[in-house]
């Protein structure tokens, strides 16, 4: 066999974070009973006219300078014709001759080889509504809840020769447009969908091979899956002697393969012409400079910042920073305790291992900040023993309870009483003849275990330094 080159671009939609819709004053929020956040403009009826939400504008600009690009300072939108229930309108209101960010590009680290991924455009649009096929056997209904939502949908050049590429893209994205505001990116409410472009050559041609495209990708997993799938395939179809179909093709993740749905539209297709009932836009000078004022701090600014700042290792910046609500968390905690090295280390052992074994994404976790500083503040004040402070976190993780009245109300405050310790220790060595003895032949091994008993003794609730300093004096 021959040996093959992988090309995949991304289409990657992304719902802003808006609270209302594209063109009117419709809710964006997720979910709700169906067809009860929309109104006569998205559903498209005759008659209606689109006022464009000036906040969607602002969104897609900060996209666009967060990946690099050059802002089109006079854009339009387009019409993209074509007939499906989901939009009601006939046509979506969408961007084609004049997309508002061109020419970016992000760079991406993939097991430390950098690479910059070309971003071609991003435009913006309106979403479709939702077909939903599952209650009934005979029908399909329609929830227009989702019609109107606003999309940027960047579109990646075609740079990208590996799935551990296309995730590494998708990562730094979704951190940028995290850190941004401007969408919360959650893949399992659709917030960001992938499409993949994938075509094959032999190495060392220079024209691509026929593409196809993968729509509605809804995990990084799913998408790897996707792409070694789509890979295998197109090469035994070419080593077979065929050709490839240029075709959109759905991805079965639960049967490992994937099937053709169409064959792939090209613009012209759609039959755009430019949206009669929008003006153009016009992006001033003044405008642009002060959404660029606007801009937040970014992630890798961030990570240099907590390395300075905080005097924590490259590698705790590099964990708290992958997820813009850890880094909030941590900095929150941070400005009440002032121990930034202990708040990391809960961040980066104790919460992800948490997150691990509950299967929760980092942008779910729900304790306050207020809460972990607490627990450190107990700790630090000797209250409670480390051993404890791990019980105490995962109530504190899971419901949020405040640490302070949970250690007391369970009696896990540690007895730093001296006296009761020692009549403890005492009692122990004193029942314990053969540990003293073998002690003081030289078995040190049995201090550790009159020390492990007084613990029981204890119910965990003493501090180990204290113990063993006494033990040590009574064994002398
Ligand atoms: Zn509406």
């Amino acid at each position: 066999m021959k040996a093959y080159e992988t090309v995949i671009g991304l289409e990657v939609h992304v719902e802003l974070a808006t609270k209302t819709k594209i063109f009117c004053g419709c809710t964006t929020e997720f979910g709700g009973a169906p067809n009860t956040h929309c109104c006569p403009v998205c559903t498209g009826m005759p008659g209606t006219l689109p006022v464009l939400n000036k906040k969607v504008v602002e969104f897609a600009v900060a996209a666009g300078l967060a990946t690099n690009c050059t802002i089109t300072q006079n854009c339009k939108f387009d019409r993209k014709n074509y007939f499906y229930p989901d939009l009601p309108k006939a046509y979506q209101v969408s961007q084609l001759y004049l997309p508002i960010c061109r020419d970016g590009g992000i760079e991406i680290d993939v097991n430390g080889v950098k690479k910059v991924i070309g971003i071609h455009e991003i435009h913006m649009e309106e979403d479709a509504g939702k077909l939903v096929h599952d209650e009934w056997d005979d029908c399909t209904l329609v929830d227009y809840n989702r019609c109107g939502v606003p999309l940027i949908e960047i579109v990646s050049d075609p740079d990208m020769r590996s799935a551990e590429e296309v995730i590494a893209y998708l990562e730094k994205l979704k951190l940028i447009l995290q850190y941004l505001g401007v969408s919360d990116c959650k893949m399992q409410e659709g917030s960001l969908r992938a499409d993949v472009n994938l075509s094959v050559r032999e190495m060392g041609a220079s024209e691509f091979g026929t593409r196809t495209e993968m729509k509605n990708l809804n995990s990084f997993k799913a998408i790897a899956r996707a792409i070694e799938g789509e890979r295998k395939r197109q090469i035994e179809v070419i080593e077979y002697g065929k050709k490839i179909v240029q075709e959109t093709r759905r991805w079965d993740d639960n049967k490992d393969t994937s099937f053709a749905m169409r064959s792939k539209e090209d613009a012209q297709d759609y039959r755009y012409f430019p949206e009669p009932d929008l003006v153009p836009i016009e992006i001033s000078d003044a405008w642009l400079e002060e959404v660029r004022q606007r801009q937040p701090e970014l992630r890798d600014e961030k990570m240099a910042r907590y390395e300075k700042e905080y005097d924590i290792p490259e590698y705790d910046a590099a964990l708290i920073t992958s997820s813009k609500n850890v880094a909030d968390l941590f900095e929150a905690t941070v400005a009440i305790c002032k121990k930034p090295k202990e708040v990391s280390n809960w961040l980066m052992v104790e919460t992800m291992r948490l997150l691990k074994e509950h299967e929760m994404e980092p942008e779910n976790i729900a304790f306050s900040p207020e809460n972990l500083a607490k627990l450190i503040a107990l700790i630090e004040a000797g209250s409670i023993n480390r051993t404890v402070a791990k019980e105490v976190f995962e109530v504190v993780f899971t419901d949020n309870i405040d640490p302070e009245s949970y250690v007391k109300e369970k009696g896990l405050l540690m007895v730093n009483d001296e006296g009761a310790l020692r009549k403890t220790i005492e009692e122990i060595v004193a029942a314990n003849p053969q540990s003293v003895e073998d002690y003081h032949n030289g078995k040190t091994k049995a201090m550790g275990f009159l020390v492990g008993q007084t613990m029981k003794a204890m119910k965990g609730k003493a501090d180990p330094g204290m113990i063993n300093q006494i033990v040590m004096e009574l064994l002398q």
